[in-house]
């Protein structure tokens, strides 16, 4: 499969999720970054994106709650090109009962290219570099030229 170039914006759709047991972390996180994440849009899965909501102020998009389907809600986001950040805090202590869930966001984000912090040093490097205010040049699978290539055959 080709690559093609697909800038994310200087304003990033960033995408939280954190485990019941990392959800605190990740408040605290949003917290410290607070006016940095207020120039950029948010969304997360249900549960984290309530509490985000309610413990910072910030405004967060709500999708289902990770278990219900808001991980792979999120992974066909970032598949259609709709988010540019990834930020999970899951929990490395806990096994989930949902874990193929967690497996396939992890994979989605990988396929599609976009930058991935799990946990908060990650995170802080990645919010803190010059290109999270800035468009920054990634490549993405050129998922149309590979069917065109296959109808073709
Ligand atoms: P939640 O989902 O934000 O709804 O708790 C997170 C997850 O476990 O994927």
């Amino acid at each position: 499969m080709e690559f093609i170039a697909q800038p994310l914006p200087a304003t990033k759709r960033v995408a939280l999720v954190a485990h019941d047991n990392r959800k605190s972390a990740l408040v605290q996180w949003c917290n410290r970054h607070r006016g940095l994440l207020e120039r950029h849009r948010l969304l997360a899965t249900g549960t984290t994106g309530s509490q985000l909501e309610a413990a910072t102020g910030l405004e967060v998009e709500k999708l289902f709650s990770g278990p219900m389907g808001g991980d792979q809600q999120l992974g066909a986001r970032i598949a259609q090109g709709e988010i540019d950040l990834l930020i999970f805090f899951w929990d490395p202590f806990e096994p989930m009962p949902h874990d193929p869930d967690v497996k396939a966001l992890l994979r989605i984000a990988a396929v599609w290219n976009i930058p991935v912090a799990c946990n908060s040093s990650s995170a802080d490097m990645m919010v803190q570099s010059t290109l999270m205010d800035a468009s920054f040049e990634r490549e993405v699978p050129d998922y149309q030229g590979y069917l065109a290539e296959r109808a073709g055959k």
